[in-house]
């Protein structure tokens, strides 16, 4: 792969911005630039979705969903919450919930269910596991993103190249994670922002 064939493939997968960002805001010493807006214009709200059947309030606050004797791959899920402006959402509320390896869903507890809260800089990070598959669905997970006093934004995340996402008449590639090699666990890492109206 020739470097402009290598730049473009970043480019695609929204990498190139950030990554030039952190290389030059790291030799500055500034704060790495959000990645947002990538093509200089502001980024669209990110697409509401169904919350679906399976929505459980009052989730414990934790940002790990990783069960004891869970076997399923790991995924680490991280990224911003943002406005339609770029402005960082500060304290935003994220309350993620999805099915177990096998396809199930915690409907007695709060297995896979959790809530957490972006930094001042609107980051989060989630850890949590690859979720199975359920007869009628593609891989989804499901969240509700809400800016402190702001309306919720209930919405669904999905897995790039999924057989089943093309059947699945919810899936959108706009909210599909953007996943990029990591060396180590967990095996998969993704980013995600969030943008979330004024
Ligand atoms: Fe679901």
């Amino acid at each position: 792969m020739t470097p402009a064939e290598r730049r473009r493939r970043l480019l695609a997968a929204g990498f190139a911005l950030p990554l030039l960002a952190w290389r030059t805001g790291a030799a500055q010493g500034l704060r790495p630039t959000p990645a947002c807006g990538a093509d200089g214009t502001a980024p669209s709200a990110t697409p509401p979705q169904t919350a679906g059947p399976y929505y459980m309030p009052n989730s414990p606050q934790r940002g790990v969903l990783v069960e004891a004797g869970d076997s399923a791959p790991r995924l680490l899920l991280v990224g911003r919450v943002l406005t339609t402006a770029c402005r960082p959402v500060a304290g935003a509320l994220l309350d993620v919930w999805h099915c177990d390896a096998e396809g199930h869903y915690d409907n007695a507890g709060f297995r896979h269910r959790g809530h957490l809260f972006a930094d001042a800089s609107g980051a989060y990070r989630l850890e949590t596991i690859v979720p199975g598959l359920y007869p009628g669905r593609t891989r989804h997970i499901h969240i509700r993103v809400q800016a402190p006093n702001g309306r919720p934004l209930t919405t669904q995340l999905y897995f790039p190249e999924e057989p089943d996402n093309a059947g699945d008449g919810l899936w959108q590639r706009r909210l599909e994670i953007t996943f990029a090699p990591r060396a180590g666990a967990p095996a998969q890492a993704g980013r995600f922002d969030f943008v979330l109206d004024g």
